[in-house]
């Protein structure tokens, strides 16, 4: 590679370029579109709302509307760069009611598909219609519609190759494609959405019947389930102007990820990391660290006291009144979770009494179960602590072992000392025996004694018909009841998991959460990887002399004992010569 760069001249980039450009600001994804698309709808003042799928978002999405439609001579502008009938002035955002604002959306998916609109207004004899292809419009005319409007979007992406092929998986985005419009079913009770995906009805929400709270609940028994919905407690309080309505999830609804909460600001879909932590800390103790509560917040603040500018796809937004924000949802909420007793104990440092985990599995199955779930490194046959460790294991025979705050294991070895990361090494432990599972002869089940039923999520339940076969792999025993609830008959030998439920939903979390990421790599090392990470001891769990023991030979008999499958260390090694120097004694 040359290290001087010729200077180039500067040039303007024509205007196909560049609306491709600012396209991928709006359009990183096919989901993005489809948010734009049934922002509109709804700003529109649609009752009702139907989207399409053909195959998968990014080939064919359409969202049809029965809302004020657009006007024929303006079918046109509407296409066009900052064309908006939603403000005139920036003055009007501090007035703003709309989803919508910065008349991007259209000329940016318009310029990265083949996009067709067809629009009635209110009380006009015909539709008309518009198609376009990479922006440009490449047909016009009359059309046949009720009043309304339909966008239709095909072959998303396809001329700027680079981004497709960043694209999460299809079925990913499908997934978080109903997903969005449950989110927005929420935020908007009074219409009705539903979605079709190859003809097969996926979502049909009627509009809910009551007002208020009332309406809030009825969308909340089609997204959770009457019983999770009837569970769930209900927060309504104000301050300083900002009005705050909650659907509280019991700890037991708590989940691995934030994939539970759902933010709506004005009726508009938001991240938050402020709504996160005021959610988190009215929580309190009721979680352990690591499980994020499951909640849905309205709040309704006057539009002059929120920034909706502050990001292209305007997923976050920024208060102005922050502390109120955040002491308003905090303190409300922990009233409302005030009564509720802790299920969890959270160990905090080394004070409190150690929950029986392990050694209570050992006393119940003492010939089938071995420490940790853990069988005793290779050669199998020769288990047993006073083994000798096979030649790549560094381990002495010694028998004293230390665990330090819970967390890590000191072990001497030849020439010096290794201290083990507890969580790390069993992650990597599990990952590389699930991942052999998955990718070679199928994984042992131990049958549950009492079958457990678990409700899942919305979400969750849609993952788990995709991820099936890679369970029943990996030794899962699950029947799917219906929507919510599964039945957990047996799961992977070799892991003591008190909460089988849980972990079934923390699994899928995880792979979920690597899947959103856009990670690379094949649905097994995600479920293994996911598997591993939930199923392993954490940091806090006390460890008998022998669990250490096969915890550390287990390790070294990896492939990789050397980092955990995130690629975090864990172990770090202290020779014995550093130890003399820093002695005195080399
Ligand atoms: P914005 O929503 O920020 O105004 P868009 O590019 O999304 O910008 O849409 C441009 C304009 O097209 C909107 O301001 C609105 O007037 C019109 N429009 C788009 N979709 C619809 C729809 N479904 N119903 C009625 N009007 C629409
Ligand atoms: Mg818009």
């Amino acid at each position: 590679m040359t290290t001087d760069t010729a200077r180039a001249a500067i040039r303007r980039l024509s205007p196909d370029t560049a609306s491709r450009i600012a396209a991928g600001e709006v359009v990183e994804r096919p989901l993005s579109a489809l948010k734009e698309i049934l922002e509109n709808a709804l700003d529109a003042g649609a009752r009702r709302v139907e989207v399409r799928v053909e195959r998968q978002l990014d080939h064919l999405f359409s969202v049809a509307d029965d809302g004020v439609g657009i006007a024929p001579d303006e079918l046109e502008l509407a296409l066009e760069r900052h064309a908006t009938s939603k403000i005139a002035t920036l003055e009007d955002l501090d007035r703003l009611t709309t989803l919508g604002f910065r008349g991007e959306a259209l000329p940016s998916i318009a310029a990265v598909s083949r996009m067709r609109v067809t629009s009635r207004v209110t009380g006009a004899d015909a539709a008309s219609t518009r198609l376009t292809a990479g922006g440009e419009v490449v047909e016009r005319g009359p059309a046949a519609r009720a009043p309304g409007t339909t966008v239709e979007v095909r072959d998303l992406f396809f001329n700027t190759p680079a981004r497709r092929k960043f694209l999460h998986s299809p079925a990913g985005e499908l997934r978080a494609a109903i997903r969005l419009v449950e989110t927005y079913g929420l935020g908007y009770p009074e219409v009705s959405f539903r979605i079709t995906v190859d003809e097969r009805e996926r979502l049909d929400w009627p509009a809910a019947s009551g007002r208020g709270l009332a309406a809030l609940r009825e969308r909340a028994a089609m997204m959770w389930g009457a019983s999770h919905a009837e569970q769930r407690l209900a927060v309504e309080d104000e301050k300083g102007g900002v009005r705050l309505i909650a659907l509280l999830g019991l700890p037991e609804h708590a989940r691995a990820t934030r994939e539970g909460q759902c933010f709506l600001v004005n009726r508009r879909l938001v991240q938050s990391p402020l709504l996160s932590q005021a959610l988190r800390q009215a929580y309190g103790n009721l979680l352990p660290p690591g499980r994020f509560p499951s909640a849905a917040l309205w709040l309704s603040i006057p539009p002059a006291r929120l920034d909706v500018n502050v990001h292209p796809t305007k997923r976050e937004v920024r208060f102005a009144d922050e502390d109120t924000v955040f002491s308003l949802v905090a303190g409300a909420c922990a009233q409302a979770l005030a009564h509720i007793q802790p299920p969890f104990r959270v160990v905090s440092g080394g004070a409190s009494e150690p929950e029986p985990r392990w050694t209570d599995r050992i006393r119940e199955h003492p010939s089938e179960q071995t420490y940790l779930g853990l069988e005793s490194p290779a050669p199998a046959t020769d288990p047993g602590p006073t083994t000798t460790p096979p030649a790549a294991t560094p381990v002495t025979a010694e028998p004293e072992m230390w665990q330090l705050h819970r967390t890590y294991i000191l072990a001497p070895v030849r020439g010096g000392l290794v201290i083990v990361d507890q969580h790390a090494a069993h992650e990597r432990i599990l990952f590389e025996e699930a991942l052999e599972r998955l990718r070679g002869g199928r994984g042992a089940a131990q049958q549950l004694l009492f079958p457990a039923l678990v409700d899942l999520a919305a979400d969750q339940w849609e993952l788990l018909l995709e991820l099936g076969p890679w369970l029943e792999q990996l030794g899962w025993d699950l029947s799917m009841l219906g929507p919510p609830t599964v039945v957990i008959q047996g799961m992977p030998s070799g892991i003591a998991s008190e909460r089988p439920g849980q972990l079934l939903q923390d699994l899928i979390d995880g792979v979920a959460e690597d899947t959103a990421r856009g990670a690379h790599e094949d649905m097994a090392e995600r479920v293994a990887r996911s598997f591993a990470c939930h199923a392993a001891t954490r940091a806090g769990d006390p460890l008998s002399g022998e669990e250490m023991r096969t915890l550390v030979d287990r390790l070294f008999a990896t492939t990789r004992p050397h980092g955990d499958p995130h690629g975090r260390p864990t172990f770090v090694r202290l020779d014995l010569d550093e130890l003399h120097r820093r002695f005195g004694r080399g």
